[in-house]
């Protein structure tokens, strides 16, 4: 008898301990720190299926849209914005990257979602990604169809977003884009159609996991995400230098080089053919500006792949390649890199250890 209520006394003690590391068990802090886009949008009845106004909704009306996301995480919810996201600025890129770092910093949240409008969601990532000094995650997701439709995507890519972000697998695996059930790297991912709920995709490396039936599952880490020495410190920054990009196509005669440069571009991502190929003219064009001091990068309007040196010509003229990096990510890349510097050997050694 004795014995069995010792027995008992000790399932009662292994069962409160059990319990008791249950409940004390730390719920992450969620920070989602809204910018607007589709998931925040309203349809317009009068403007057909596709027609929308982008960034309506408040950061309160997504996570009170959203209950189940207080079953993943303790979630609060801050305003940076709340706009189309084709309507990006540099000043709200610089505020974006300075908040989720004074939020880490104040170690305020374990990890920051960021709902986005789609369209620049890549840029925005990429962006975070060489400027946000923590390891802690960011997450951005967006949505195809806005809030009010009936077959609205956001509150899944939200839910999903938060799980991720929360899950402890993204720890140290730089800024992601969650959308669709799948997990993407800042550096590879890209928008690929105009309408699909699979609109984003990571072309030429694939999607780092998935997220299905709620579960987050990695099947891989973004090895080559730029090391935290290599980051770009924003401190004193208050604008971006000009970078324009040119699109390659059949008879290019190089016009646009000058004029860009006319305009005050102190760089020029030029999307060239296949492996950044540049129609001879405009190579040209690009050469005698380069010899001026624009920098100039070649990306491909290809959407997969990586650009490497195959063009003596272009290495002459002292081109940069942008290697996996689109020509939006390459524009990205090389206006941080001439917040720093506009020595074209440094910029060319940042592209190598980021592409
Ligand atoms: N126009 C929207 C935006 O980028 C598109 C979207 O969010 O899907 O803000």
């Amino acid at each position: 008898m004795k014995e069995l209520f010792l027995l008992g006394a000790v399932f009662l003690a292994v069962g409160f301990f059990h319990i008791g590391t249950a409940s004390a068990a730390k719920c992450p802090r969620v920070m989602v720190l809204a910018t607007g886009g589709t998931i925040a949008g309203r349809e317009i009845p009068a403007a057909g299926r596709t027609g929308y106004k982008a960034g309506v909704l408040s950061v309160q009306d997504l996570i009170a849209d959203v209950p189940e996301l207080r079953e993943i995480a303790d979630v609060t919810g801050e305003q940076l914005c709340n706009i189309d996201s084709k309507d990006m600025t540099d000043e709200i890129w610089l505020r974006l990257a300075a908040r989720v770092n004074e939020i880490f910093a104040a170690d305020a949240a374990d990890a920051v979602v960021i709902p986005h409008g789609t369209d620049t969601m890549e840029e925005t990532a990429y962006f975070l990604s060489l400027t946000v000094k923590s390891d802690k995650p960011v997450v951005l997701t967006g949505a195809m169809r806005p809030a009010t439709a009936a077959d609205a995507d956001g509150f899944e890519n939200l839910l999903d977003a938060v799980r991720v972000s929360a899950s402890g697998d993204a720890v140290g695996k730089g800024v992601l884009v969650v959308m669709n059930g799948e997990i993407h790297e800042a550096r590879d991912v890209t928008k690929i159609h105009t309408q699909n709920l699979a609109a984003f995709a990571s072309p030429t490396t694939g999607c780092l996991g998935t997220v299905k039936n709620g579960i987050p599952a990695f099947s891989r880490a973004p090895l080559r995400r730029p090391k935290s020495e290599a980051l770009f410190d924003l401190g004193d920054v208050s604008a971006l230098p000009r970078v324009d990009i040119l699109y390659g196509h059949e008879g290019d005669d190089g016009a646009l080089a000058f004029a860009a440069e006319k305009a005050g571009a102190k760089g020029l991502v030029y999307a060239g053919m296949g492996n950044g190929s540049i129609p001879a003219e405009a190579e040209k064009a690009l050469a005698q500006v380069a010899g001026r001091g624009v920098i100039v990068v070649r990306a491909s309007r290809s959407s997969g792949g990586e650009v490497t040196s195959s063009v003596p010509s272009s290495d002459e003229a002292g081109f940069i390649e942008s290697g996996a990096l689109n020509p939006q990510k390459a524009r990205v890349l090389l206006r941080l890199c001439l917040t720093k510097t506009t020595d074209a050997a440094e910029i060319a050694r940042t592209f190598a250890a980021c592409r």
